[in-house]
């Protein structure tokens, strides 16, 4: 794809735009990031060698609260990756009607390459490089891919002593004993589980009778494909970075999710084995999991995934996006020619920063809540948001992907215009 990913985010706003009322100085404000900013880490090696390494946050927009998003470290960090999945955090946040805008930090890097100790060291440098960009009241970091809550620890630890008081608030996603709150960990996946279990019945799938295929089996794609092989779905195929399995019958998902904890225990911070080493299988690439003819596809590892290319090869009925941006613009309008349904990023894994948002207002509050409390929480709030959401792309017969954008912008637009439009300064009213 020659566009950037930006360009190709953006073009959602555009198909949404008719059926919203937001003023024409808001939508122009929605078009750029509010504040973007690029560090370089310098990190002392376990070798005695100096790298340099960059980083990214960008604020997108904070009109309804902080800036709210994840911190990334992949070797295809780039600032336009950084600023789309802060512009999709702005509509998420938006979507689930929390008090938060949208942001997204990222590193530059191989993490597998890295000791835990320089993994560390480049973690606390990068916090030192940001802390006058981010706060509890400005812009609040979480994991996303390749960091989890070891490296937000660290990350709230050095805020903290930066700022010279505890600051859990900076940070969500972190261990329970730091301020963390029960269920992050799976909030993600588990928000899908719910909105999946929503919608599936809407068309008459039942559990039983559903095949589903799983790509990407990390913090999120583990938890939703464990979920639905215990709510009685039959997940026939996963998949990591190393490639896939599958299983007619259906596959063994909790013995693989234990299978992989197990190595990663064994083998330091990020798993180096596969799920291809696990045996009763057939082995799959990445590519042979999209097109297989299942159910439910569920990308769940990266974004640029379902595109011009590959699109027509999908024979999935629906996709649930779990991952950020899986399926392009293009892709988009070949999946709805073939009539399959595409449940956006935005609605499907905003269980993450809700449950974000559950943390922060615990962090706040200092009254801590049970697990049972905050799935209960969760489930109301993203069960709703999912119907509304439904009700939207029917009264406007549009697809998913364009209503939950309308939806956001609405609430989004309302901000905005809060503040002051081109009327009120003119015409004084
Ligand atoms: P993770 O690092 O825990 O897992 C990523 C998984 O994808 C790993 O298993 C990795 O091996 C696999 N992967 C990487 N490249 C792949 C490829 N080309 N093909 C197949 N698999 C590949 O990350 P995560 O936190 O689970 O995030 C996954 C997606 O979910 C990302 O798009 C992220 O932005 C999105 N997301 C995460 C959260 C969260 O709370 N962690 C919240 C919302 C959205």
């Amino acid at each position: 794809m020659s566009e950037s990913l930006f360009a190709d985010a953006s073009k959602r706003l555009e198909t949404a735009l008719k059926y919203v009322s937001i003023s024409e100085d808001g939508l122009r404000r929605l078009k750029y990031p509010k504040a973007s900013l690029i560090v370089s880490i310098p990190v002392r090696m376990d070798d005695g060698s100096l790298q340099i390494f960059t980083g990214y946050r960008v604020r997108y927009d904070d009109t309804r609260g902080p800036g709210k998003g994840g911190v990334r470290y992949h070797p295809n960090v780039s600032l336009d990756e950084v600023q789309s999945l802060a512009f999709w955090m702005t509509f998420k946040s938006a979507l689930l009607n929390l008090p938060f805008g949208g942001a997204k930090g990222g590193i530059t890097l191989n993490p597998k390459e890295l000791s835990k100790q320089e993994l560390e060291r480049l973690t606390r440098g990068y916090i030192d490089a940001i802390a006058d960009f981010i706060g509890p009241d400005t812009d609040i970091l979480a994991p996303d891919v390749y960091t989890n809550s070891t490296i937000i620890g660290w990350m709230m630890d050095r805020y903290s002593i930066i700022q010279r008081r505890i600051t859990p608030g900076v940070v969500t996603g972190k261990p329970i004993a730091m301020g963390g709150s029960q269920g992050r960990d799976t909030a993600t996946g588990t928000g899908a589980f719910y909105v999946i279990n929503t919608i599936l019945p809407k068309y008459q799938q039942s559990p039983p009778k559903t095949t589903v295929a799983v790509q990407g089996f990390g913090k999120v794609g583990a938890v939703v494909a464990e979920l639905l092989a215990k709510g009685g779905y039959r997940v026939v195929a996963v998949s990591d970075s190393k490639g896939g399995i599958y299983a007619e019958q259906g596959l063994d998902i909790p013995s693989i999710r234990q299978y992989k904890e197990k190595n990663r225990a064994i083998k330091g911070v990020y798993c180096q084995d596969s799920v291809c080493n696990i045996v009763e299988h057939k082995v799959i690439t990445n590519e042979e999991l999209l097109a297989l003819d299942v159910d439910v596809l569920i990308p769940a590892a990266l974004e640029n995934q379902i595109t011009v290319d590959n699109a027509g090869d999908v024979k999935a009925k629906f996709i649930f996006e779990v991952a950020n941006g899986p399926t392009t613009s293009e892709a988009d309008r070949i999946l709805e020619q073939k009539g399959i349904m595409v449940f956006p990023d935005i609605l499907v894994n905003a269980g993450g920063v809700t449950v974000s948002y559950f943390e922060w207002v615990q962090n706040r509050s200092g009254l801590y809540w049970t697990l049972q409390e905050v799935n209960q929480r969760l489930k109301e709030k993203i069960v709703a948001e999912t119907e509304k959401t439904c009700s939207i792309a029917e009264e406007f017969s549009v697809s998913m992907r364009t209503a939950a954008y309308i939806h956001a912008l609405n609430r989004l637009g309302e901000a905005l215009d809060a503040k002051g439009t081109r009327d009120y300064y003119i015409n004084g009213n």
